[in-house]
C-alpha cells in the first residue's frame, strides 16, 4: 500500500546514525571502545594485555624475511628498498 511522503519521512526521522561512544586510554590517552583493550597500545584498564609494539616489530620481520625469500627466488642482488611509511 502506498504511504504518502509525510509517512515515509516520519518512519525514517529515527533512522540517524549515532556516533559511537569512546572512552579515553589511561595509558596513552587516546580513544577506545569502553570495555574493550586500546588499539592504539595494547592497554586495557591500565595493564598490558597484547604487547602491540612486539607484535608489530614481529610482523614486520616477518615481512622483511618473506620479501627476502621472493627476492632471492627472483635471483635479484641488488639491496632491499627500504619502505616509507
Ligand atoms: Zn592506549
Amino acid at each position: 500500500m502506498r504511504h504518502t511522503r509525510s509517512h515515509t519521512a516520519n518512519r525514517r526521522s529515527h533512522h540517524a546514525l549515532k556516533s559511537p561512544e569512546l572512552a579515553v586510554c589511561k595509558n596513552c590517552g587516546g580513544n577506545h571502545r569502553p570495555h574493550h583493550m586500546c588499539l592504539d597500545c595494547g592497554f586495557y584498564n591500565g595493564k598490558m594485555v597484547l604487547d602491540l609494539a612486539a607484535k608489530k616489530s614481529e610482523r614486520e620481520a616477518r615481512m622483511n624475511a618473506k620479501r627476502e625469500a621472493i627476492r632471492a627466488q627472483a635471483g635479484d642482488t641488488t639491496p632491499a628498498p627500504v619502505e616509507v611509511k
